[in-house]
């Protein structure tokens, strides 16, 4: 099985990513934990060039996103389809979703044209599971800057985050029996259980 975790800044996804695999592995299954970008050695690459703000070494909008795809098309070949052959079940912190919405619509480079490179990234590839952790962006990014300048957020940058939001709703509504939406405000333990229970419900662990 294939389980993706989805949404925005302090959402928690890697703390439920964690809990996830730990508790596959109690039940005896190997569990393999990996994330995007920078699962593998040129993903590390990638992420270093992704990661880069300087202005003249930040990545163009499509440079960004082909660089995400990139990445994606190395964790696909390198670790996720040798793990799910094996019999493994994957936990993936971000997958395709995420470029749908930070690249096509937060950067806007349009949805339908992301998804399609990143299907073509992944050869199809798709999650048995992605769970959203949905955040409102204002309450995620005071969490995923606790401590720093979050009350003055600018409104752009807060828009950026609305639409992000909104397509990763868009994508799970489109298709929920493979989506489990979680609104992120409930305790670590109270979000593990849940993601739990749809684990062992719809993928029959
Ligand atoms: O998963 P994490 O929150 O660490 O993601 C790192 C950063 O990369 C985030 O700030 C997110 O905004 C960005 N990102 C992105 N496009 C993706 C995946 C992540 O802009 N496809």
């Amino acid at each position: 099985y294939f389980v993706v975790f989805e949404g925005g800044e302090g959402a928690g996804k890697s703390t439920q990513a964690v809990k996830l695999s730990a508790w596959l592995k109690l039940r005896g299954y190997e569990a393999v934990l990996t994330r995007e970008p920078g699962a593998t050695d040129i993903g590390m690459r990638i992420r270093t060039l992704l990661l880069d703000s300087s202005a003249e070494g930040a990545p163009s909008p499509r440079a960004e996103a082909l660089l995400f795809a990139a990445d994606r098309a190395q964790h696909v070949d390198k670790v996720i389809r040798p793990a799910l052959g094996r019999g493994a079940v994957v936990v993936s912190d971000r997958y395709t979703d995420s470029s749908v919405a930070y690249q096509g619509a937060g950067r806007e480079l349009g949805r339908a044209d992301i998804a399609w490179v990143s299907a073509w990234a992944t050869g199809g590839l798709k999650p048995d599971l992605t769970v959203l952790l949905d955040v409102d962006p204002a309450a995620g990014l005071h969490r995923a800057k606790a401590g720093g300048d979050g009350d003055r957020l600018e409104q752009e940058e807060l828009r950026y985050h609305e639409r992000v939001r909104a397509a990763f709703l868009e994508l799970a509504a489109a298709d929920p029996r493979r989506y489990l939406v979680v609104p992120a405000g409930g305790t670590p333990d109270e979000i593990a259980a849940a993601v739990r229970e749809a684990v062992a419900e719809r993928l029959d662990i």
